[in-house]
């Protein structure tokens, strides 16, 4: 959208002189220990999302989220831009049992569960209990309770969840068709390691990661470099991280080669 005046050059171009952005780089300590930024900013994107779009319609979901984000309080959703990397994968996989790691409020959870075939499902897992439950507002408003469901929790809590998604979601081995990661960057290789020893993986699978620049997952990105051809082919999407045009950033779609 674009912006007239100060105030939209600075949503535009600068937006990291917008108070939301200070405030979340002021959060992020907090953000990364505790999955929320500290000012209330998730409750109130559901608010203004379910105040906002039409029950039943993603579409409308996601316009509400991006709306939100660009033009009153940054979200660190996927977003608009990269999120047509993660449509254009899916389209590519046609995946039946999607995982995602880092549900936040729901946003990447509701573009994956519009864009997968109509028998597909997808489990979230987020480890902020109060995201999760706002993750499932949003879902559930976008009418996708049915195919997707989150689950609290995280892959390297020493089994816990991963046992959780074999009895109760249906992942066992070759299962896994799509990964989309996004949570924790410091274990997002580490997360991958135990997914691929769990064998949920088939060649084939289909692994997007986002924020691999920024704020950067420097291990996974070297390990996907030196496994290209061997145990994995990878496309590096260069893009911009979320709601503004300056920073760049790195979204990899791996595929699992066995
Ligand atoms: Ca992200």
């Amino acid at each position: 959208m674009g912006g007239k005046g100060i105030g939209g050059v600075v949503r535009d171009r600068l937006p990291f002189l917008r108070w939301s952005w200070i405030r979340f780089a002021v959060g992020l300590p907090r953000f990364i220990r505790t999955g929320q930024i500290g000012d209330g900013r998730e409750a109130a994107a559901r608010a203004f999302v379910i105040a906002h779009s039409k029950v039943g319609d993603p579409d409308s979901v996601l316009a509400a989220f991006d709306d939100f984000a660009r033009n009153h309080t940054m979200l660190v959703n996927v977003g608009d831009e990269k999120g047509l990397i993660l449509d254009a994968a899916i389209g590519r996989a046609k995946p039946r049992l999607l995982l995602e790691l880092g549900a936040y409020c729901g946003y990447s959870a509701v573009r994956a569960g519009r864009d997968m075939p109509d028998d597909a499902k997808l489990v979230s897992v987020e480890f902020n209990a109060d995201n999760a439950e706002i993750a499932r507002t949003v879902i559930a408003q976008a009418g996708l309770s049915d195919r997707v469901s989150v689950v609290v929790g995280s892959i390297g809590d020493g089994g816990g969840t991963v046992e959780q998604l074999r009895k109760e979601h249906g992942f066992g081995p070759g299962a896994l068709d799509f990964l989309f990661i996004d949570h924790e960057k410091s274990v997002y290789l580490s997360d991958l390691r135990i997914i691929k020893e769990a064998g949920w993986l088939h060649p084939g699978s289909v692994v997007v990661a986002d924020n691999v620049k920024v704020p950067g997952a420097p291990d996974y990105l070297r390990y996907m470099r030196e496994q290209e051809g061997t145990s994995w082919r990878t496309v590096e999407h260069s893009t911009h991280v979320e709601y503004q045009s300056l920073l760049k950033d790195l979204v990899l779609e791996s595929e699992y080669l066995g």
